[in-house]
């Protein structure tokens, strides 16, 4: 944990710094993504981990805030669970976060933020999970909220926004019509866009996936990371918190991140398979993967850059097999929305290669998440 002060956001393009105060959430000159800089985090030891909370703030030393005793809901080390029938393979269960989804890892950081800089309101905009997690963090922290969210958005997640007391607008169009209305409100002074893909602290939070993980399985990471990718929070916290445990001499190795996008909009498997720097132009069709159905995704470059450092792909699933694969998981007891199923239909069709190399049979070869909860998603046969 460093002081606050010793913060900022700095946009790597331009080498523009901004003041943490400043509450800017794009570089103003090229636009571009801004990152944290001025932290440095380290790891806590085991004598320290042993007699901490089952939360994510156990990582205190590793995170940019301190935790934030009034605002948090107890989120963190979600269970590690065996996958149905492949007792090489575990499911991270994710969706037992209190808002029902991992986005609640880095809603809290964005909750914990705006309550220091004392915001006097914090926008997001989401198709639904991430909407969720700052709204429910946002009443926590008594910071008025508002969520932008496409029309398209189911009922259930729209009843979850406005019970926590958020404004919610329903933007018609596309998803990315949604994001322009959302950054247009976030540029209203005193606002803090609480953005889970512009804001650099939100990966900090994401990040604790792999913290957690390595915990889980002895001081270890698996030799692959199956995760959906969208905008990439998951994977490029994933990456971010594999660096660290990395730099601070605690895995050997980086984990392959294997990412799973839906066939119907795959811009970053696209250009991954085409050996592209940049997110490919596509024009999305509708899937039953709605919560990584990002046709325009602003980090694309940077989650391109990530999983090709690690040595991982990008494969993609048909809503077919998203739909056999959810429903194989509720016959395990798993009851995931559609979304969530993703990354196990991806295993449960073959599309995660088994490394070549011997590996330690006491560590499971893959983890994937179980993203987000079934109770709030429209069921994918309505
Ligand atoms: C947010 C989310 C994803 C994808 O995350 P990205 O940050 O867009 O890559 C996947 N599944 C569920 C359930 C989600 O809520
Ligand atoms: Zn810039």
């Amino acid at each position: 944990m460093n002081p606050l002060a010793s913060l900022s956001l700095h946009c790597p393009a331009c080498d523009n710094r901004y003041a943490l105060h400043d509450l800017a959430w794009r570089c103003t000159d090229c636009h571009g993504v801004l990152e944290l800089s001025g932290f440095a985090p380290t790891f806590p030891s085991p004598a320290d981990l042993s007699h901490r909370p089952p939360t994510l703030w156990r990582y205190a030393e590793a995170l940019p805030l301190a935790e934030p005793t009034a605002i948090t809901l107890g989120e963190g080390m979600t269970p590690l669970v065996t996958a149905p029938g492949r007792s090489d393979v575990r499911l991270k269960v994710d969706y037992l976060m209190p808002t029902g989804s991992f986005k609640d890892r880095g809603a809290v950081l964005l909750a914990a933020l705006a309550d220091k800089l004392s915001a006097g309101r914090m926008v997001a905009d989401s198709s639904g999970n991430a909407g969720t997690a700052i709204a429910a963090y946002a009443a926590r922290a008594g910071i008025p909220c508002e969520v932008y969210v496409p029309q398209s958005t189911s009922a259930g997640k729209v009843a979850q926004l406005r019970a926590y007391g958020a404004a919610v607008h329903q933007i018609p169009g596309s998803r990315e019509d949604t994001a322009d209305a959302a950054a247009e409100a976030a540029d209203v002074p005193g606002t803090l866009y609480a953005s889970h893909v512009y804001n650099p602290f939100f990966f900090h939070g994401t990040k604790t996936y792999v913290f957690e993980l390595w915990e889980q399985l002895g001081g270890r990471l698996p030799h692959t990371l199956v995760l959906p990718v969208g905008n990439g929070t998951l994977v490029l916290g994933a990456h971010l918190g594999s660096r660290e445990l990395l730099a601070a001499g605690l895995i050997d190795r980086l984990p392959r991140i294997v990412a799973v996008q839906a066939a119907t909009c795959a811009p970053l498997a696209t250009a991954f398979q085409a050996g592209h720097a940049e997110p490919a132009q596509i024009t999305p069709e509708p899937t039953l993967a709605e919560g990584i159905a990002i046709a325009r995704p602003a980090r694309g470059a940077q989650i391109l850059a990530a999983i090709r450092a690690t040595g991982g792909v990008i494969t993609t699933v048909t809503d077919a097999q998203v739909s056999a694969s959810h429903a194989a998981l509720a016959r395990a007891g798993l009851y995931v929305e559609p979304t969530g199923a993703a990354c196990w239909a991806a295993l449960s069709a073959g599309l995660v290669a088994e490394p070549e190399t011997p590996r330690d049979p006491a560590v499971p070869f893959a983890v994937a998440p179980l993203c987000g909860s079934g109770l709030k998603s429209k069921p994918p046969h309505s």
